[in-house]
């Protein structure tokens, strides 16, 4: 694996706890060699990660959308900075860069990046793995809700499998190894919804 995408909060959270656990990332992917790809920014987390990678002699590539350039939020000193045009085509290089997915705490931002991303490893669209560094059950009750999404129909146990967790950066960065998508259609068969409708 020679480079992973690390999507995390522009804020650094109330608990100094996520901090620790993004200046730990940073510095276990400097150690593996493994590149840093993340969302170009100096702020909260996402700072805390590029700053802790490239003081451990890692390389850090920054992915930002010109918008957020002229924001002044983007990282002045990283190995590489992509600028786009906009956030569609930010993440679609992101993904192109990488060599998997992880989710650390964040907000919104985060999310929308790795629920996007794991559809489109639903769908086949790519085999790279996804995760989420569930730092201190920080992701529990997103779990939980995945598995009411599983019991409700909308979602197979094998694709929500998919998204592999792990509650430290080594951790995630080991359960990617042998990572094999699963040969799953996200489709019930027509021939069944079918029968539903007579029914
Ligand atoms: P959030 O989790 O809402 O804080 O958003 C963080 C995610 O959205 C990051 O992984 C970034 O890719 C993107 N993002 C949000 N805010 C910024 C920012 N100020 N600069 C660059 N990217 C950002």
């Amino acid at each position: 694996m020679k480079s992973l995408c690390i999507f995390l909060g522009a804020n650094p959270g109330n608990d100094e706890k996520y901090a620790e656990a993004a200046r730990n990332m940073g510095r276990e992917l400097a150690k593996r060699k493994i590149t840093t790809i993340y969302g170009g920014s100096d702020m909260g987390l996402m700072g805390i990660l590029a700053e802790s990678a490239l003081e451990a002699g890692g390389k850090v590539i920054g992915v930002i959308p010109d918008s957020l350039v002229k924001k002044n939020v983007s990282h002045p000193n990283l190995t590489e900075l992509h600028v786009t045009e906009s956030m569609h085509e930010r993440k679609a290089l992101m993904a192109e860069l990488s060599d998997g997915f992880i989710a650390m705490p964040g907000g919104i931002g985060t999310m929308d990046e790795i629920f996007e991303i794991f559809t489109w490893a639903q769908l086949g669209f790519h085999n790279k793995p996804c995760g989420l560094l569930n730092i201190d059950g920080y992701y529990d009750k997103l779990l939980d809700f995945l598995g009411s999404v599983v019991e409700e129909g909308f979602l197979k146990g094998v694709h929500k499998d998919m998204l592999l967790t792990a509650s430290s950066p080594a951790g995630i960065i080991d359960s990617f190894a042998g990572y094999e998508p699963p040969v799953v259609s996200k489709w019930v068969e027509k021939a069944k919804v079918e029968i539903r409708k007579q029914q």
